[in-house]
């Protein structure tokens, strides 16, 4: 790879210059966005392939009678024998990988990624106008859970639910309002929940008010898979997440749901929302679901959870306000405004751009009761990416210390330039290997 990015330089010097820039910051840096992680060089290779020049709209079989057809192809254009196949072995990975029982469920790879796949699970199932339950953004939630400036808030009547003052999930309050509005559909998961989400309880509301469970797993499907954390299916109807959060893949989406939705899922996604799919990007997925079933992939999402339960005991310690008190996944959510003994600053925004001085790169974070979106008083952090590099318990104990003399010494310039030293030189004992290109 270091000479196909040398090629790549010869070859055009400003994006080889920029691809280079990019990995070097990778490299140096303490990466704790949650959302973020390092591909393997497989991965990677896998998407810098032929299959980017390939389209092959439609799907590798056909839908007859509620069933998929693999005999014939579905494709609109010619020369599809190896994208069949590819687009096939994808898909019995994803199911392997996310169901109890593959011959139970359907799995689509095709869409582009999260908030894409979001969409058309519920354009599947909803008129416009028609009423579904989300999480609310500043409890957590996803724009496309029905955030008001998203599609999905405007085209649907959403109802945002909200945590209880504890920033726990409330059941209870959910069933109520579920009643109450009679949704299509429920949606769950979060982007900012650093607790256990029950769908055996949302799948029973789900039962009892005739609605359809979607679990959007995004942040947590690599937890899911290894028994980290609860598995949403058989409580949810549909499963929607990413492939480049903790799972590792590229960026792209993933939905897999019981045999019945099948065919509406995919008549949604295409012709209903997209064009061809990226098939390279779906070879890069098939390899990123290979190694998520491996014994490897088992002992790093449990040690994604202990790392982020050890780094939230050593903040809260010292005087970081943590929303909901601990981490039961892979991410910590921080009032830093509310935080005590010299950590509090004046918003999330403002501390993140201070961390990164420092060489911490974390992401600014709305936290209940927040109005300006811009100046959230929370920051959202998380261990995927760190793991990854091999970061391990007594690797947090450093995590911590910067983490802190950045907060405390916020304004010091100085200090900020000795922290990103030092986490540049750590950086630089782990083996060189996710950085590929
Ligand atoms: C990241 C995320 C998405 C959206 O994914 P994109 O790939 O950024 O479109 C959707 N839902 C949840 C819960 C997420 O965390």
């Amino acid at each position: 790879m270091e000479n196909a990015v040398r090629y790549l330089t010869k070859y055009d010097q400003e994006v080889g210059a920029l691809v280079s820039a990019e990995t070097q910051r990778q490299r140096r840096t303490l990466s704790l966005i949650p959302s973020e992680n390092y591909s393997s060089k497989a991965v990677q290779l896998a998407l810098a392939t032929s299959y980017t020049n390939k389209y092959a709209e439609g799907y590798p079989y056909l839908w007859s009678n509620g069933s998929r057809e693999e005999q014939q192809s579905g494709r609109y254009y010619r020369g599809q024998e190896h994208t069949n196949e590819l687009e096939l072995l994808a898909i019995r990975r994803a199911l392997q990988l996310f169901t109890p029982n593959p011959g139970d469920y359907h799995a689509n790879v095709q869409p582009l990624s999260g908030a894409p796949a979001n969409l058309a699970v519920l354009s599947a199932f909803l008129k416009p106008g028609d009423t579904f339950l989300g999480l609310a953004l500043d409890y957590g939630g996803h724009l496309t859970h029905g955030h008001n400036v998203n599609i999905t808030g405007h085209y649907y009547n959403a109802v945002q639910y909200r945590l209880n003052e504890s920033y726990e999930l409330d059941y209870e309050e959910i069933r109520r309002l579920a009643k109450q509005h009679s949704p299509k559909l429920i949606i769950c998961g979060a982007t900012a929940y650093p607790l256990q989400i029950s769908f055996r309880q949302l799948g029973a509301i789900a039962r009892e008010t005739g609605a359809l469970l979607v679990a959007d797993i995004a942040h947590i499907c690599g937890l899911c898979v290894t028994g980290y954390h609860e598995h949403p299916f058989p409580h949810a109807d549909i499963v929607t997440t990413t492939t480049h959060k903790i799972l590792r893949g590229p960026r792209a989406g993933l939905i897999v749901c019981k045999k019945p939705y099948g065919a509406a899922i995919d008549r949604a996604v295409f012709p209903g929302l997209q064009g061809g799919p990226h098939m390279n990007t779906i070879a890069a997925m098939a390899v990123a679901l290979k190694e998520a079933m491996s014994p490897d992939y088992k002992l790093y999402a449990g040690q994604v959870v202990r790392n982020a339960k050890l780094l939230s005991e050593m903040l809260k310690a010292e005087g970081f306000k943590l929303m909901g008190g601990r981490t039961d996944n892979h991410l910590l959510l921080l009032d830093v405004v509310g935080s005590a003994n010299g950590l509090s600053a004046k918003n999330g925004n403002w501390l993140a751009k201070r961390w990164e001085t420092a060489g911490i790169v974390a992401n600014k974070n709305a936290i209940p009761g927040d109005t300006k979106p811009w100046y959230p008083s929370g920051v959202r952090l998380g261990t995927p990416a760190i793991t990854t590099i091999g970061m391990k318990d007594q690797d947090m104990a450093n995590v911590a210390e910067w983490i802190i003399r950045a907060t405390r010494h916020a304004e010091n310039e100085a200090e900020l330039q000795r922290v990103r030293d030092e986490i540049e030189q750590f950086m630089g004992r782990f083996p060189s290997e996710p950085f590929y290109v």
